[in-house]
Parts: C-alpha cells; structure tokens; sequence
C-alpha cells in the first residue's frame, strides 16, 4: 500500500495482446515505490506487479499475464497467470499483491481449482465486511466508510447479552439454574445498564427476553456437549456448499432460497461432538489472506466419521436472529476457517448455531468458496484503495472516485442500514460527474432522502469526504497497523513507538469488565527509549506472526524496568515463556468518526438543519438582549457570586455565553484562565470521540463547551454539537491548528477549524486576554510576535514570579570552580533566576545540524540542553517542572539518550505540539536547525507553533540556536529582532559543549 503516493500516476491499465517492455518513468516510478515496501518470498510473500497483459493462449481463452517481483532490487522477475474469473482481478502494474499456492519455474498459476491472488494483502478487511458485499459491494464500501455513530438497538443488545451468556457457559456449565444465573449477572453488568438506559428497557424486560433463548442453550449442549457415546451425537453434513462443487457461483447463490438441507447429497455424514471452549472472541489479523476478524467462540472438537476419531480446533459463530441459514453467515464461517490458520492447522470447517433454535449447522470450506470470498475481497479492497481518483497527468482536480455500482434491487435497498450515505453520496459526488450511473428505479430514492439538502450542503459534504480521505491515505496514517507485521520489534523500537521482546511478569488481575491488568518486563536487557507514556492506546501482539494483536487495551504505568498494561483480554492463557511486543496504536487515521458526523449533519431532522444553516451557510448567531429575560429570577444571586470569581474578560465571556442563542466563540489566549471559565460553565464533560456515552442519547443539553476548539478539525468537533441547543467553542487560532499530514489535504482547507471557520462573525466572538502562567517578561515575546500587546498579566505575583533553585548557590561556587561563572555571560544569563528568559546562540560553537534517514537532529544542542537541565535540577529543580521541547523527533531521541544516562527523574522531552495546552516551570527549546545551504524545515515556519513554544513557561525560557540559520524563518526571525532588542542574545563562546562535557561529568561523578 505505501507504494500508492507513486504510483498514482501508473495506475492505467496496460491490456494489450503482447507485453511491452516497461517504459523508462514507470520503471523509475516502480523503483522508487518498491523501496519503501517489503518484498518477500515465502508464505508471507509479497510481489509487486511490473506489468499487467492480456493474452490469448492455444484453447482461444484469455489469460492475464503479470510480470511480478519479490526482490526488492526488481532483477528477479517472475510471471503469473491468471485463468478463468482470476483474469477480472482489477490489478494493475504497481500493485502489491500476495499468492498462494505453487510456483514452477518461476511461474505461478492461478486458476479456479488452484492459487489465491490477494490484492493489496496488508489492507485487512473483516470477515462479516467481505460477507455483506455478497448483497451489495457498494453498501459493504458504504458500511466500512461510514461507520455509523449509531448506538446499538434493543436487538443488537440482545444478541450481545446473549452471547455472552453462551460464552460464559461454554466454560462453565449448562445447566439451567447455571444459565439462568449467568444471565442474571451479564444483564447487572456496567455496560449493559448503560445501554438499557439509552434505550429505555428495564432490566426485567431485558432479563425476559434473553430468557427465552435459554432452553434452545441447553438443549444445544445436550445434543453436541455430553461426552458419552458419540453416536447419540446428530448427524452432519459437511456438504453444505455441494453446489459450490458443481460449478454454481457463489454470488448467483444469493437470490437462491435456503440450500438443500435433506441430505440428498450427503457423502460425508459425521457426527460432531463438542468437547469445550478454547478462546472466546478471539481476534485474529492476517496479513497472509488480507483478513481480519473476531471469531466468537474457538471450540475444540471430536469428529466422528464412521469408526474414525479426529481432533480438531473449530470457529463458532453465534447466531441470535432468524435461523436463516443464509450465505452471509456461511460465507463469514469458510472467512473464518482462512482466519483460523494464522493461529493452527486449516478447519476445514466452521460452526453456525442459531441460538434461538440450538439448531447448529456445519459449513465446510472448500477452495471453491474460498476462491469467490477472496475474489469479493479483492474486489472490495480495490474499491477502498481507489477511494481517490487523479488523472494519470496530473492535469485534473483531485475527485472522489465512484463507489461500486448501485444495486436495483428493492428488497436489498429497502432493509439497507447505508441507504441514506449511498444517496447522499450519489447526489453529491458521483451525480456531479455522471448522471447515467443510478438506476432509474433509485432515482426517487436518492431524490427522497436528500431532497432537504441545498448545493452548498452537497458541495461541504463532498469537500469534506475528498480532504479526509486523502488525508487517510497519508503516508504516516496508512502505515500504522502494517508496522506490526512488515517490521520487526527491534526496528520498531527506533522510532519510539515499539517495546519488544517482553514477557509477562505476576498474576493477570481482573480490574473490571473486559479489563485485565498485565505486568511486562524485557526479557533480556533494559528497556528502550521509549516515546509511550502512560495513557497512550496500544495494541499488544506476539512476537511470533502466528500472534499478531491479541488484545487492545493503554499504557497504564511504564518505568525503566517495566510496563503496566489495562488490557481487553486476559493473555495468562498463553505460555509463560511467551514474548511480547507493545505498537502504539495512533488514532489519527480514524476518518470514521467525522466522516460518521457529516453524514450525520446531512440529515433531515431539526438539529442538522441548524447546524448546516450556522456551519455551512454561515448564518450569523443570534444573541438575545438582556441577561434578564434569560435568567430566572431566584438564579441571579448564584450567577453573580460564580461571575464575582472571575475577571473582567472572564465575566464578560460568561454573559455573552448566557446570551447567546446559537454559539459563542471564546478566545482563550495563553494561560488566560480558559479552564477556570470553562469549568464556570461546565455541565458534563466529555471528549469530541466520547460522544458515545448513552447520557447523549437521552438528554439534550442546553451548552456544548468544545475546549481546544482550535485544534480539531471541523468534522470531529460537530460530534458533540448534536447535542445541545447552543454551543461554545474555546481556542485560539494563533496556537497549533489541527494537525493535518497530507499536502493535498491541507491545500484543499482542512486544517481549518470550526473556530476559525466561525471566528468571521465576530459579534460572537470574545477574547481572554489577562493571563496567570508567565512573568512579564516571558509574556511580552508572545505579545511581540503575536497578540499585538493585548495580553497582560493576572497580577503583580504573575508578572514578577520567577524559579526557585534553593541549592543554587551551591551549584553556583561549583561553576565558579569549574566554567568560571561570574566571567561568562551565558551562564548568568541561562542559570540566573532574574533573567527569565535568553537566547543562547550557537554560531561560534559551531553546533551543525545532522539530516539522517531517521531524521534531523543536532547532537552539540542535544549536548547543551542536557547540561543545563542537570544543572536546574542540581540547583533544585524539581526534574517534573521542566519540559525540553524540540521539532524533530531524531532530536527528542538523542537528548532523552543521552538523560538515560544520567540518573535524574523524569523530564519530560517532547515536541511543541505535545505541550499545547500545558505549561512548566522552565521550558527549555532546541531548535535545532543550523546549515550554511538554507535548508528550511516546514516545522519552523509555522509561527503559531512558535507561539506556543514560547508561551509554555513560566518562570523561566531558554531558547537554543543557531541565529545566522533560524534568521532565515520570518517568524523566528521577527522573534529574534526582538530579543536582539532587548539584548537577550547570548553568544555561546566556541567549542563550549566540549568544556561542559567535562563539567558535567564530573557533577555526574560527584
Ligand atoms: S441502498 Fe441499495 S444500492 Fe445503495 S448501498 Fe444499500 S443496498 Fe446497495
């Protein structure tokens, strides 16, 4: 998949009768994008396709012939042929694809009776996503696209009330007092209280419904679970597909009632008997077949064929609906037998059980049925691939490209939970480009379900849809999950993402439902640098590949020997020598969510429309008058004496919330107080993606406070909006704006926020300007650069504050000693408490920049910074009250390095976008830039990053730097005229790092 950003231009097909040699860009274009990913051999091989042809071959059938390659420098060439319906797998030169079966002299074949092709292998796709696009390939695109925000309905809750009834008893008992105890407890459970509240069911009704199925559990377990004679077992069939074997395609089978289950082609009659449970939702990822999926209960089982015995591990999957017997849910279980042999040797089979019944029927997996899902599958991966269309000139806008085709099929489209998505996307993206592509039959459909929406609603939508998608497709984000399986843990670790090579120490505790608290240690050695910190989300899997992520779950504690885990399943079932490896997990590729929300915002109810009409058509807010006419009478003296506690800007923020009727824009500049504000107005806090909470479902609130409104992009910060009547939006768009990765993206406009959208109506908008973080001087840089003189201090104690060192002295008669300090300006400018801030330039040291594959850093600051931040905390410094900020990742390594090497507590080392939000005592910058050919990096031109650098301390900012460099970037550069200004340039004398080194080692010493 990484190869798409350079190949997009490749992407035409190159059918024709002979194959053409490559052309010379499409070579280099090839070369270029296979660097990046792992070709292999093997089972786990991965080919990258060099040329795609038609041919004819001696029967007169048509064969499609790839050149294919699984070295990385492409002189091994190898051919596969595609026969029969392989020949429609949509690939194309510059695809990365997976084969299996058999390669005779450097050729592979795929036919119908032999070799899978899986195209785009490392892009997983679940096994009940691959099923639903039996119906309708568009509504599967649909559904894996817009994941609906939707909470679950009182069927839906049923279903998991009920299979975790099953779960539970599969490893206990089935007795009926059992079952009925069991399902007693799991109704009680947290979560499931959670959502009888959302959905207004009482625990009784609930209790009730779920009993009705308990009988149909037991009877189950009679039938498949005693463990006497086996014959008393029912009989079989694994023949369920038979017409599979007879050439029938598996698709065709769709509009096909049930398949006969009478027996008539019975030739493998067996009796199965249960013997238990081996894992219970077990989740298993496979980058081998392209797959992912969660199998509900793994069962080990006896399977009697005449006199014969055989063992075997088997898929479960658990059925609460009608006993349908249908394609979808056979499909999902031969998905499953493909799952399954990550882990073990292949099933053959799975088990379908509808619990409603106890009736249970085996689904055998013959490589016929294999072939079509996988066929769908590839099908389906190509749809979500090319999500993006460009012109392979690159002479066209960039558009979204058409989903599969719409399906004129009226029972299908009538039950479709995507209906709405699949008109809303019609209308505004593929309509706009070609009107001939809906069924004439849909016509009204689409026309009925957007009917309510105007040009501009349509074009905001699409807008928005293009940006997050290509943002998706950034490099950054598509890489995320891949790493765990195309990277080893050891390579991993160099990016400070990765702890490998792990085992687990002392007793799994259960801490609550699902949640299972594991200990880890190294198993040889110290732990790496590490960038995960407690908080950070984390998927868990074994070092070994049959392992990957086992579990989900947060860093709770990490230290230098170990790393506390809260995770979703219990891993004390696996072997104790078992090594582990820990990947964070960033959420940034999330696109569902806000994709969720601006379906959501198209909607035709009263909510959505207000909330096009404010944030599309920019209708101006209202605001009501007179406080009075909005404030019951006995609430005045309570708002007078909250409005007492706060300042002039802060009150003023409070009434023109009170007034509004539609929004309220507070800017909260640095240090201002937004919380104290916020937390005035505060009712139930939540984040933007925890919207979930079934609190939202039933009420709606009068407020919606969105804090660090600035940063998050529009669609995510609409989540919350839905529920309330009038919202608020705290931020300042001079501090980081939301983060967006790809170029196209932010060209295009998403790093724009709902705040700054907002922010042209400025009758709702009102600032924060009295600060209570940084002493005066601190605070005039920000003022100078940014806030035009508007920000000013809380108080005389804020302005004047300034570091306590209480050993200071002490440490001072050492430099004395060592660097002599009275003599050197630097050293009283950087350590003295009354110079809260200074510039150390580095020109005449010189401290030259390193740009490495791994990035740029600079190893004389990183040097310098250490220094100084041992000195602070020798005078006294709380190792907590600093914070050493750098732009470069590389940097942020090499400096928390060399501080492992020292034996100080944990300073925290980050780069500026972690400390949005956040403040220190002493804020120490690298900035690490420093070359004689003018090289700018995008991360220093940003000057609201700047700002934020510089308004994170409180007491104490030293700035680090090359200034014949960094005068290069006009923000830094009008920073710096300042400083100079102010004479608060100190030029660090030459070769100082070498002399230092010496200090500190010696202060390490002693
Ligand atoms: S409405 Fe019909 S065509 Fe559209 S996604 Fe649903 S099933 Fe497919």
């Amino acid at each position: 998949m990484e190869q798409l950003g350079d190949l997009e231009l490749l992407m035409e097909k190159s059918f024709g009768d002979k194959a053409e040699p490559p052309a010379e860009p499409f070579q280099k274009k090839v070369e270029a994008s296979s660097s990046k990913t792992v070709l292999s051999c093997g089972m786990d091989n991965r080919y990258l396709v060099l040329a795609v042809n038609i041919v004819q071959n001696e029967e007169g059938n048509h064969e499609k012939h790839l050149l294919i390659t699984a070295s990385q420098s492409l002189e091994n060439k190898e051919l596969c042929i595609l026969r029969n319906d392989w020949c429609s797998v949509p690939v194309e030169p510059g695809d990365i694809i997976h084969l299996e079966g058999d390669c005779t002299s450097d050729t592979w074949l795929i036919d119908e009776d032999f070799g899978f092709l899986i195209l785009y292998p490392d892009m997983l796709i679940s096994g009940t996503s691959i099923a639903s696009s039996i119906r309708c390939m568009r509504r599967a695109v649909l559904s894996e696209t817009f994941r609906s925000p939707d909470p679950a309905s009182r069927q839906m809750l049923i279903g998991t009330v009920l299979h975790e009834v099953f779960q539970k008893a599969i490893s206990d008992s089935f007795a009926p007092e059992k079952l009925q105890e069991l399902a007693f407890q799991t109704v009680q459970e947290i979560r499931h209280l959670k959502e009888m509240y959302r959905l207004n069911l009482n625990q009784d009704e609930l209790k009730q419904e779920v009993e009705e199925y308990l009988p149909s559990f037991s009877k189950w377990a009679g039938d498949f679970m005693h463990n006497c004679n086996s014959t008393g077992f029912p009989q079989m069939q694994l023949s369920l597909l038979l017409y599979l074997a007879e050439g029938v395609d598996l698709v065709a089978l769709v509009h096909c009632d049930k398949l006969p289950s009478d027996g008539s082609n019975n030739n493998t009659t067996c009796n199965i008997e249960v013997i238990k449970s081996l894992d219970i939702e077990e989740s298993i990822w496979s980058p081998r077949f392209g797959l992912k999926g969660k199998i509900d209960v793994t069962v080990g089982v006896k399977i009697h064929r005449g006199c014969k015995v055989k063992d075997i591990i088997m898929p479960l999957e658990l059925k609460t609906g009608k006993e349908s017997n249908s394609i979808e849910h056979r499909s999902q279980l031969v998905l499953y037998t493909l799952l399954s042999q990550e882990r073990r040797s292949d099933p053959e089979a799975g088990l379908l059980l509808y619990l409603k019944t106890g009736q249970m029927y085996a689904v055998p997996a013959n490589h016929l049925d294999k072939r079509e899902l996988l066929r769908l599958r590839n099908q389906m991966a190509f749809s979500l691939f090319h999500r993006i269309s460009k012109s392979a000139t690159g002479n066209e806008k960039t558009k979204l490209a058409p989903l599969p085709q719409i399906i004129e099929e009226q029972q299908t489209c009538k039950y479709c939970s995507q209906v709405g998505n699949c008109a809303l996307y019609s209308r505004a993206v593929e309509q706009q480009t070609d009107d001939s592509s809906v069924p004439i039959g849909m016509l009204p459909q689409i026309k009925e379900e957007t009917q309510h929406l105007k040009l501009t609603h349509l074009e905001y939508f699409s807008l928005w849809c293009l940006m997050l998608t290509l943002e998706s497709q950034s490099k950054d984000n598509k890489k995320n999950h891949q790493n765990i399986w195309l990277m080893s843990s050891s390579e991993m670790e160099q990016s400070g993402n990765c702890i490998g090579n792990l085992i687990r120490t002392e007793h799994v505790k259960t801490v609550g439902d699902g949640q299972y608290l594991h200990n880890f240690q190294r198993k040889n050695g110290a732990m790496p640098i590490t960038n995960l910190m407690a908080g950070d989300r984390i998927i868990l899997s074994g070092e070994e590949r049959t392992l990957f992520a086992l579990s989900r779950g947060y860093v709770k504690e990490i230290s230098r020997t170990t790393v506390t885990c809260l995770l979703d399943r219990n891993l004390s079932v696996l072997p104790e020598s078992t090594l582990f490896r820990l990947d964070q997990e960033e959420k940034n590729c999330d696109i569902n969510t806000p994709l969720g929300n601006l379906s959501k915002l198209m909607k035709n109810t009263d909510t959505s429309q207000k909330l096009r009409e404010l944030i599309i058509d920019l209708r101006e807010p209202q605001f009501i008058s007179y406080l009075s006419s909005v404030l019951p009478h006995d609430a005045k003296d309570a708002v007078a004496s909250i409005l007492k506690g706060l300042n002039k800007p802060q009150r003023q923020a409070m009434k023109k919330v009170l007034l509004s009727r539609d929004y309220t824009l507070i800017v909260g500049m640095p240090g201002t107080g937004k919380t104290t504000t916020i937390c005035t107005l505060l009712i139930v806090a939540t984040t933007c993606m925890g919207i979930n909470h079934p609190i939202f479902s039933r009420k709606v609130f009068d407020f919606c406070i969105v804090d660090e409104a600035s940063q998050i992009s529009q669609p995510v910060c609409l989540g919350p909006l839905f529920f309330s009547r009038r919202f608020v939006l705290v931020g300042d768009h001079q501090q980081l704006p939301p983060l967006v990765l790809n170029r196209e993206a932010r060209a295009l406009g998403m790093s724009e926020s709902l705040f700054k959208r907002l922010e042209q109506n400025k009758d709702a908008v009102v600032q924060l300007t009295v600060q209570y973080r940084m002493n005066s001087k601190i605070m005039s840089l920000s003022n100078k650069l940014t806030y035009e003189g508007k920000l000013e201090c809380g108080s005389d104690k804020v302005a004047n504050a300034v570091i306590n060192l209480p050993n200071f002295k002490d440490v001072k008669l050492e430099l004395e000693f060592y660097a002599d300090y009275s003599e050197s300006p630097w050293l009283i400018g950087a350590f003295e408490p009354n110079n809260p801030v200074c510039f150390l330039n580095t020109d005449q040291v010189p401290a030259p920049e390193q740009v490495e594959k791994s990035g740029v850093s600079n190893i004389t600051e990183a040097k310098l910074i250490v220094f100084l931040t041992l000195t602070f905390i020798k005078a006294g410094c709380n190792p907590s009250d600093i914070g050493i900020i750098a732009p470069y990742r590389q940097q942020l390594k090499i400096i928390n390095d060399l501080l492992a090497h020292s034996s100080v507590g944990v300073v925290e080392v980050n780069t500026v976008d972690k400390y949005q939000g956040r403040d220190k005592s002493i804020i120490l910058v690298s900035f690490v830039r420093s070359n004689q050919d003018g090289t700018l990096g995008e991360l220093l031109k940003d000057w609201r990053r700047l700002n934020v650098a510089i308004t994170r301390a409180k007491h104490k900012l030293i700035l680090l730097g090359c200034v014949s460099s960094l005068n290069r970037y006009p923000p830094l550069g009008k920073l710096l005229c300042h400083l100079n200004s102010e004479k608060l340039i100190i030029d660090l004398p030459s070769g100082e790092h070498e002399s230092l080194c010496y200090v500190l080692g010696d202060f390490q010493r002693r």
